[in-house]
Formats: C-alpha cells, sequence, structure tokens
C-alpha cells in the first residue's frame, strides 16, 4: 500500500465502493491537460439492463479525453465523487486488465450472447495508444467462438486491430460501429474537439471494410438545427456507403442533467440563437419528444433508400432506461465493475 493511498483514504474517510478505490488510484502518465490513473477492478464484464438486459457490455476506461459538448456518459465521474463535469475528460481511469480473470467472466457467458465494447466511454481514445487494454480484451476474446461482439467508437485507432477483428470475426459475429456526426470538419471539431477528424474515422472505416470486417457508420447524436438537415445526414451516410458500410443509423439527442451541464454553456458560446429553444425541449424531459424523432426517422429512412443502406440499432439508443444500460446500474454504481 502506496503512501499515497493511505494519505488519499485518510484525506476522505467518507469515501467507499468505486469513489474510494478511484481516490486510492495510482497515477501512471500526466500529458499536460490529462492524468491518467489505474483503476483496480474485479469484474470487466457488467450486465446491461432494462430493454437491454441480454446484451454483456464492455468498458476498459472510465472518463473519455475525446470531450464531446454532448456526452452523456458524463455522470459515471459522479460515481467516484468527481463532480466536475470536465473532469470527465482529464481524470482518465484504465481498468487493470488481467488476462487469465478476464477469460473466467467470458468463460461462464453463453455461446450467442452478445458483448459490446464502448456502451459507456470510447475503447480507442488515446489512452488506448499507451494501455492497450482493448487491444489485450481482443485478445483474450480471439480464442472464443460464437459470440456477438460489436465496438462502439469514434476514433481511427480502431483501424490498428482490423486484423485481429477479422479473425475473431471468423468464429464469432463482429460488427464495428463508427460514430460520424458529421463531415464538416469545423463543426465537428466544435463538437467534438478532442476526437479524430470525420476523414480519419472514414479512412478507418475503409481499412476495417477492406479487412473483411462487418461496419456501420452512426450519425449519433442528431442536434436539431445544428446537424440534423437532410443534406448533412445524406452526406455522412454517402461516405459511410462509399468507404464500406453496410449500414446506417442516428438517434435524437438527449440531454441528462449532467449533459447540460456542459452543452447549454457551449451553446450559449457557439450558438447562442439555440439557447432559448433548446432549453425550452429539455426543460421537463432529456428526451426529444413530439414531432420530432418521428419526422428524424423518416428523414433516415429516405437516406437509407437512396444509398441502399441497412439500419442498424445501437445498443445505448435512447430509451426510458437508456441510461441504465451502461452497466452503472448493479455493476458500476457506486462500485466498481
Ligand atoms: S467519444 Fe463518447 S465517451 Fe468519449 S467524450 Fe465523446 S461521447 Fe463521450
Amino acid at each position: 500500500m502506496s503512501a499515497l493511498y493511505v494519505a488519499r483514504v485518510r484525506d476522505s474517510p467518507r469515501l467507499v465502493g468505486i469513489a474510494r478505490l478511484a481516490a486510492a488510484s495510482d497515477l501512471l502518465e500526466a500529458k499536460r491537460t490529462v492524468e491518467y490513473f489505474e483503476l483496480e477492478t474485479r469484474r470487466f464484464i457488467g450486465r446491461g439492463s432494462g430493454r437491454m438486459r441480454s446484451i454483456w457490455t464492455v468498458n476498459p476506461y472510465r472518463g473519455c479525453e475525446f470531450g464531446c459538448k454532448y456526452c452523456y456518459a458524463r455522470y459515471a465521474h459522479e460515481f467516484m465523487e468527481l463532480r466536475d463535469p470536465e473532469l470527465f475528460e482529464r481524470k482518465i481511469y484504465a481498468k487493470q486488465f488481467h488476462k487469465q480473470a478476464f477469460r473466467a467472466e467470458l468463460q461462464k457467458l453463453k455461446p450467442g450472447e452478445t458483448i459490446w465494447i464502448g456502451t459507456a466511454t470510447d475503447p480507442y481514445q488515446p489512452a488506448e495508444r499507451r494501455f492497450r487494454i482493448t487491444r489485450r480484451i481482443l485478445e483474450a476474446f480471439s480464442s472464443e467462438r460464437g459470440f456477438d461482439l460489436g465496438i462502439t467508437t469514434k476514433s481511427d485507432l480502431v483501424a490498428q486491430d482490423a486484423a485481429l477483428l477479422a479473425e475473431i470475426g471468423r468464429k464469432n459475429r463482429v460488427g464495428v460501429h463508427l460514430t460520424i456526426t458529421t463531415l464538416d470538419e469545423a463543426l465537428a471539431r466544435l463538437l467534438e474537439p478532442r476526437a479524430p477528424r470525420p476523414a480519419l474515422r472514414l479512412g478507418a472505416l475503409k481499412k476495417l471494410s477492406d479487412a473483411g470486417v462487418r461496419v456501420s457508420v452512426l450519425a449519433h447524436p442528431v442536434m436539431p438545427l445544428i446537424n440534423d438537415s437532410e443534406q448533412s445526414l445524406d452526406e455522412v451516410c454517402d461516405a459511410a456507403a462509399r468507404n464500406g458500410a453496410s449500414a446506417f443509423s442516428a438517434g435524437a439527442l438527449f440531454l441528462k442533467p449532467c449533459a447540460q451541464q456542459v452543452f447549454f454553456p457551449f451553446l450559449e458560446q457557439r450558438f447562442p440563437h439555440l439557447v432559448r429553444r433548446y432549453r425550452e425541449r429539455f426543460e421537463s424531459s432529456a428526451y426529444l419528444k413530439g414531432a420530432y424523432p418521428k419526422m428524424l426517422e423518416e428523414r433516415l429512412q429516405k437516406i437509407r433508400a437512396r444509398h441502399r443502406m441497412k439500419t442498424w440499432e445501437a445498443p445505448e439508443w435512447p430509451a426510458s432506461d437508456q441510461m441504465e444500460l451502461f452497466g452503472e446500474t448493479g455493476q458500476e454504481r457506486g462500485r466498481q465493475s
């Protein structure tokens, strides 16, 4: 037990569960604005909940450096008593990975079940270059067969695992789902400040597709009057089709209170003319209701038909129980997964 651990726990006697472990985590590395910690983890694979009860979730990192303005996963840092939503981008926790323990967890699952990597945070965020936990998970997975494995990311780093994913895909059903909300590089930089540019994500899509990996594109979230025009969505779908994706989907923005703390100041700064309308819409509910979701789905259907793309629903798609899906209910709320 390090002196640092003793000091942190002594200074925070009321912390329990995941908050206590986070406070005691060893600092692995610090960049100019980001610190990386190692988080002790007893279980890597968590159960989805609500209507996604049948899905198993894996999230190698807590926090995400990409810092998307609409990110809905910021609340997970609150479980570690890190209540400033900006800390979600600056304190990144890499979960301790032990191959044998992970394989033992896998052995308990039944063939045919779905395992989803990246339901809460991006598994190919910059931390992956350094810690390679997602890579090690896939390597551990490579001797399995009969599972349905999905990965959601907005990083081109996923392409470095193209050959391994193709190999896994020979014995399992594998799908990689790249999120691309817009092809407008300037807009993407505003919305997703440290995520790879859309062109890089399309390049990754092509490499994965060329390697034989099944890929789809999610234009999620769709934000009214920001990236929801038919032209904007059509451009993304068209580029997805040309780079090998077989499915294209999107869902309307939803804003839980934790996400609002970042998104509303962002709107005030960059889209002040939209602030009043967004506040009115999200005042009483985190979800857009009324005609908008229907209009969006009709628009998407038209676009998909134009480009002969299939639809595909992400497991974290908004629904009334959406926030339960991150495995943050029984598994992660207040304690580690
Ligand atoms: S990539 Fe995903 S997890 Fe990371 S900040 Fe963006 S929305 Fe959040």
